[in-house]
Formats: structure tokens, sequence, C-alpha cells
């Protein structure tokens, strides 16, 4: 017998019925080039989104076409996720950091038929366009006086085409199955891989990423995102705020710039925010400088790689909570949550700076498991290593376009490619990205706890670990370090401070020093690069 409820699907038009009428007041904040402090309130936004979608209707688009997005997190990105989903069209979001054989690759993969540009981006388009044949037009997203110079006739203004247009528009009855966004992993190997996200797997995300032990954005909230909407949606925030009510502050360019970001959380009073950890590198780097307070912020959410314990415990001194995340792309993207935080007495101060690093229990909706390489599945007793597979209403099934996934070795689970332990009441430690293992005499080393470790160390600004060969034990770790500014560590220095950190037998045998870190367009360390680099590398006993 079938329960007796509507059917209502379970769509991103849902959202925007709810947040215009009950949210409708309250603020979005932007910085654009063309305006540093841009403001209005949802109900505009919306208002503007219907705007927008007259403008996509007039160009004769079909359901499901892909409409692009180069853009940084401001007012007209938010204004296109919402008329292209909304209207039944995907809105493909892609990232400026790829390199641009990797964004000819996308669109023209995607099919887009429009894509939609920060003037940022321009210099980076203009040299590629043409290798972009089924683009119909590249909308610059800013006003007629900001335009840059350009002689292709399929160059628009965002502004030039809104202004004529009404903000009355019946938004389409969907189905909940269809498609809304589109975003590609970066594909540290291969091409980049598309992960085309439905209405309903974005609405249950949305759902998930508000509780209280995930995100936990509510009415009162002012929500500072500085994960890009280029990738993976921003985690969704700019979903859940608005369903939430939450104000929106969005940092536009300034992403990575402390002393914006310093100001905006103080101007604007944000009290929650989301991003890398290299981002808050950067923040906490011009706070210690500046002497300036963050005092309105309570909490940050920080994923995307593995938060240093120093850096949470640096954000401890600013009376600012930090809750470890873990997720992917391919996972819309949250998969798990730290909320140690929340119940602090119940650790001693050593048992809770063990317990905060881990990326925490799965979020409701995810199901995890660990395997062996026979796909059997591994105790949760906090010691068994396994690969570690996740399934769920907002985890990928497969790629856009593409026939063999081996993303899914075991039916109806993906596989994350992350290794990791889980612990007898459900936390995750991620230790390593399944193509990272360093293995030692038969045995798994952390790389991503040995890299955390180092991290702490105060004349250390970046580290990284990787297996080089060793005659002996057929890998052992090579660290490698950025020094903090000014600051020249000896290798046996920092081999001493990891000392009583970690296992004996994971302390790197040698450390080397660089002076930049390589990073993923997604800001995480590229450790193919640094294998590269190193290929040639003997430990010095070995020499
Ligand atoms: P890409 O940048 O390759 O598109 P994603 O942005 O989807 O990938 O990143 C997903 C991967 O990032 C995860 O599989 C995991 O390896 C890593 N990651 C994400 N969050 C964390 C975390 N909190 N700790 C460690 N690794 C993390």
């Amino acid at each position: 017998m079938n329960g007796l409820m509507m059917d209502i699907p379970l769509t991103i038009t849902s959202i925007v019925r709810h947040a215009e009428r009950v949210h409708g007041h309250k603020e979005i904040v932007s910085i654009t080039r063309d305006n540093p402090r841009h403001r209005y309130t949802y109900r505009e936004c919306f208002a503007r989104a219907r705007q927008l979608a007259n403008v996509l209707q007039a160009w004769g688009l079909d359901r499901g076409d892909r409409i692009a997005t180069l853009a940084w997190n401001d007012y007209r990105h938010l204004e296109t996720y919402y008329s292209s989903a909304c209207s039944g069209y995907v809105c493909h979001t892609i990232n400026p950091r790829l390199f641009p054989e990797q964004i000819v690759y996308i669109v023209n993969h995607a099919e887009d038929r429009y894509v939609f540009l920060d003037p940022d981006f321009w210099p980076l388009i203009e040299g590629i366009a043409d290798q972009c044949p089924a683009v119909e037009g590249w909308v610059i997203m800013t006003t007629r006086e900001h335009m840059p110079e350009s002689d292709r006739a399929d160059v628009m203004c965002y502004e030039d085409l809104m202004s004529p247009q009404s903000d009355v528009f019946e938004w389409p009855d969907l189905d909940e199955q269809v498609a809304c966004s589109l975003c590609y992993t970066s594909g540290t190997t291969g091409n980049p891989k598309g992960v085309l996200y439905s209405h309903r797997s974005t609405v249950l995300h949305t759902y998930a990423t508000l509780m209280p032990d995930a995100m936990n954005i509510s009415s009162g909230d002012v929500m500072l995102p500085i994960v890009p909407m280029f990738h993976v949606n921003a985690w969704g925030n700019p979903y859940a705020c608005p369903v939430a009510g939450a104000k929106l502050v969005m940092p536009g360019n300034k992403m990575g710039d402390g002393p914006t970001l310093a100001t905006l959380i103080n101007e604007e009073g944000v009290t929650l925010s989301a991003g890398v950890p290299t981002v808050w590198l950067n923040l906490l780097a011009h706070l210690r400088e500046s002497g300036e307070r963050i005092d309105t912020l309570t909490r940050i959410v920080v994923g995307g790689s593995a938060c240093p314990l120093s850096v949470m415990e640096e954000f401890d001194t600013y009376g600012v909570d930090t809750r470890h995340a873990w997720g992917m792309t391919e996972m819309s993207p949250l998969g798990t949550t730290n909320h140690a935080g929340g119940h602090r007495a119940l650790y001693s101060p050593e048992q809770f700076a063990e317990m905060r690093t881990n990326v925490g229990t799965p979020i409701w909706g995810v199901e995890i498991k660990i395997t062996d390489d026979d796909n059997q599945e591994l105790p949760w007793d906090g010691k068994a290593f396994g690969a570690l597979k996740v399934r769920g209403p907002w985890i990928c099934s497969d790629y856009f376009k593409l026939d063999v996934s081996d993303a899914h070795a075991e039916p109806g689970w993906f596989e994350t490619g992350d290794v990791a332990t889980v612990s007898p009441d459900g936390f995750v430690s991620i230790t390593d990205r399944t193509k990272d293992v360093i293995k030692s005499g038969g045995e798994w080393i952390s790389s991503i706890e040995v890299e955390n470790a180092a991290t702490g160390h105060p004349k250390v600004s970046e580290a990284a670990v990787i297996g080089r060969i060793h005659e002996k034990w057929g890998e052992r770790p090579l660290l490698i370090v950025v020094r903090a500014p000014g600051e020249d560590p000896s290798p046996e220095e920092l081999k001493a401070y990891l000392d009583g950190k970690i296992a004996k037998w994971w302390i790197p045998d040698d450390v080397q020093f660089i002076d930049e870190m390589p990073h993923t367009a997604t800001g995480k360390i590229q450790k193919t690069a640094l294998r590269e680099t190193f290929a040639d590398y003997c430990f010095p006993a070995q020499q």
C-alpha cells in the first residue's frame, strides 16, 4: 500500500519560490569587478533570474542544453545558476584554473551552447574561443562600460541583455530527475570527467548540508562561501543559504586574499564560512601580521584537502570552531563532517586534538564502507585501511557521456579513490589517495598524517610527502617542504620535531626544500608534479 502524500517534485525551483516569499528581504553582498560592494536582496536576485530566463528563452534553447559559466562567486553567477536550472537547462560550471586545453576539451565535450564569463577571464577565453565552434555566444558578466575590447560578433554584455527584459517569467514544471548542473573533476590523470547533478540530488544534498552536525546554516547566519561556485557548486551553499534565509556574502575574485576576507567578515558580520585549507592559511597569516580580529565569525567548515591541526588550533585562539569535512565532486560534494567540536567536554585536550583532525562521520544519506583488494568489507576498528566506497542519492552513478566507468568496480558503490580507516563509531580518517599511498616494507604510511604533523612546525609553510624507491623497504617517505618566510629549518630539526607525533617508522628518511608547492586547479597539492620533479631522487644512504 502506498502512502497518501503529495507527489511534489524536489526541484531547485522550489528553493526560489520559498526563498522569495519567506526570506525575500535577506541580503546578498558581492564583490565584482564593476562594484566593490554590490548588495541587493534575494527577492531582487530571483526577479533578475527571471529576466535572464527571458533572455535564455529568446535564444531558443532546448531542455537539457548546457549553459556554461566561468565566474567567481558573485550575484550574477548566482542569477545564472538559478535561471538556467529552473528553466530546464543545465548550468555547467567551469573551473578557470584549469589549463586552457582542458577548458577547450570540457566546453566541447559538454557541448555548451552559451558561455557566461567574468571579464577577468576574457583574456583566457579570447585565445581559445575559436577552438569551441559549437558555442553560439560568449556573455561577459558586467556592464557596458566595463566590457573588454573585442571584435567578435558573438560577444555579448550581460547587463545589456538583461535591461530590456521583463522580470515576469513562468518557471516550467520540471521532473525532479532532470539534470540541473554539471561539473567536471579536475582530472589529475586523463581528461576531466563530467558529474551531472539532478534537481532531486541537489535538493536532498541541500537538506543534508543544512543539518546541525553538517554545515548548520540558519536564518541568523551570515555565510561567506570561499569555496568557488565554479567547483562543485560551492559545496551547495548557493542553494542552502536561500533555503535557510542566511545572508550571503560573496568574495568575487578576492577569494584567496586574507585582508579582503577579514574586512568582509568584520563589515558584513559573517558568522560562518567554508573553504579549503589554503584559503585559511592566507587569512590566518593576515590576522597574525595585522593583529586584526574576526569576532563575528563563530565557525568554519574546512575540506577539499586535509586540514592541519595547527590551523584548527590557531582558529581556536580567535574563538572560531573548525569543522573538518570530506567529500568530492562526485558526491555533490558533502560526505562526512566532524562534529567533535560540538562536544569538546567529552575529551581531554589530547584526545580532542586527535579526534578533530579526522574527517568525521558520514552525514545521513551517505553510506560508506571500506574494502580490501578483493572487495571484501573491512571492519570499522580504526585500524584496518581500505578503499573507501560510498553510495547515496547525491552520489554520481555514471559520468556524463562516458560509457565505461572505472569508478564502479563494485556495482552500486562508488569508488572514491581514497584510502581510509573507520573507527567503531563511524569516524573516518582519510589516509591517502589510492594513487598516493606509500608502502614501506609492505605496510602503508599515511602521507596525509605525516604532512599534517610537519605543517605544525612554525618554520614550515607547506609540506608534502611522496614515496620514493628504497632498496630495502620498497618505498620510503620523502618530505618536501616550502619554508615559512625568512626561515631555514634543517632536515634534522624537522625530523626531530616529527618524533613522537607520528609512528617512528613513518618519519621521512629525508627532507627536500622547494620554493613553491605545485597545486591542482582545485587547490590540492599536485603529487604527480612532485613525483616528476623528484623522479631521479635517491635517499642519501643509497647514493
Ligand atoms: P578534484 O579536485 O580532483 O576534482 P574533488 O574536489 O572532488 O576532486 O576532491 C575530492 C578529493 O579531495 C577526495 O577524494 C579526497 O582525496 C580529497 N579530500 C577532500 N576533503 C578532504 C579532507 N577533509 N581530508 C583529506 N582529503 C580530502
